[in-house]
């Protein structure tokens, strides 16, 4: 059986590379330097990263924008294989960006040290450039460019992209899967708005419901399903993650489908200042004022204190869905999983009180369908079990 990879998340820096209206840093101090993460606090999280136990670690540099603190990067992953041998481990890199400070220089370290990229890719320009504003209205073009880029550069295997669906793209799920296409990107993860960041300040979070969310995935699925029929292998992958959990023992390494919860035990998010949250939605709650989810410093804890710390015991404990409430008597709960952070989010309840829960809606309206095709449709069956392998 493989294991999942833990993931380490370092918000190398705050800051973003333009301003926009929702800029928390710029909002909060013109001394933008101190939101950078520095070498004494970025060394404590790689031996903490270190000291996880799973031989297979892998390090996601996050932001703001962590392209504006590349220096820290190369430090970062220089340091981190310089000690990893001493501890056998084995370390994947990845950084988080927007790709708009994508240069040369950048792309030769990447190449050199196997480091892959992730970006935003919201759908079709007029779509994406309204989801992320920026200065210049160019954050598309900055995006494709990026990914051709690295493409070119890397390889097409370095280079994954996410999309979030907002109201604007509830009803152009084909154009937004014809966008992934054209890109040349392996597959599309149809995901919804999170409760956290920019969907709350920007109040997108509250414009749609769960419902309108499944009504988006299932016709993305229809279409994604029948691509994959005329020969074309593109996954949707939250579809190939839940079918993987229904059809195989295989760990699906996704922090939110766990039980209990991957909160903590399965990523760790070091911010710029040296916190430790239980994940990088945990980060985003604390930048929204709720510290819920603080497990400790980089300079005052070992990876032991954090994931024996009170907060994330107490949280890893409610989130069995074994024994939670509606879950243990659910039929989908070997398919499903737990996440204490959205729960606290939305209800002020890490357990989820799940008749309310939006979570539990998608979750139950997904898996439903998933099973009827898979019962149902023998083509869609035979394409979403090649998903699944
Ligand atoms: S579908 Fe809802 S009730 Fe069932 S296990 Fe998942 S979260 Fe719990």
């Amino acid at each position: 059986m493989r294991a999942a990879t833990p993931l380490h998340m370092f918000v190398v820096t705050l800051r973003c590379e333009h301003s926009c209206p929702y800029c928390q840093v710029s909002r909060q101090s013109k001394d933008r330097a101190r939101y950078d993460m520095d070498r004494a606090t970025a060394s404590k999280a790689i031996d903490i990263a270190l000291s996880a136990p799973a031989p297979l670690i892998k390090i996601e540099f996050q932001g703001g924008e962590p392209l504006l603190n590349f220096d820290l990067i190369r430090w970062i992953v220089t340091t981190a294989k310089q000690r990893a041998p001493q501890r056998f481990k084995t370390l994947q890199f990845v950084i988080a960006s927007n790709l708009a400070l994508l240069d040369d220089e950048v792309l030769d370290f990447c190449a050199e040290h196997d480091i892959h990229f992730s970006t935003s890719l919201d759908g079709p320009r007029d779509l994406h450039n309204k989801n992320r504003p920026r200065r210049g209205d160019n954050s598309y073009e900055l995006a494709i460019a990026g990914i051709a880029r690295i493409k070119d550069r890397l390889g097409s295997d370095k280079v994954g992209a996410l999309m979030t669906a907002t109201e604007a793209s509830l009803d152009r799920v084909e154009e937004i899967v014809d966008e992934y296409l054209q890109q040349g990107l392996d597959g599309i993860f149809l995901r919804p708005l999170s409760p956290y960041g920019f969907a709350m300040r920007t109040r997108q979070f509250h414009k749609y419901r769960g419902q309108d969310w499944l009504q988006f995935w299932k016709r993305g699925l229809r279409y994604i399903l029948d691509i994959n029929k005329s020969g074309r292998h593109f996954p949707e992958f939250y579809s190939s993650l839940i079918v993987r959990r229904m059809l195989s023992d295989e760990p699906i390494g996704y922090v939110d489908l766990r039980s209990p919860a991957g909160t903590g035990l399965g990523a760790l998010a070091y911010n710029y200042d040296g916190t430790v949250f239980a994940s990088d939605e945990a980060r985003m709650l604390a930048e929204m004022g709720d510290r819920r989810f603080e497990l400790g410093n980089v300079h005052e804890n070992t990876y032991r204190d954090l994931i024996l710390s009170d907060t994330l015991v107490s949280a890893v404990a409610d989130s069995l869905t074994q024994t939670a409430p509606q879950c243990s008597t659910c039929v989908f709960e070997p398919h499903c999983g737990a996440d204490p952070v959205y729960h606290h989010a939305t209800q002020q309840d890490t357990l989820g009180i799940k008749p309310l829960s939006e979570f539990c809606e998608r979750q139950k309206g997904v898996i439903t369908h998933l099973f009827e095709l898979l019962e149902h449709s023998p083509q869609d069956a035979a394409v979403l079990r090649r998903w699944a392998s």
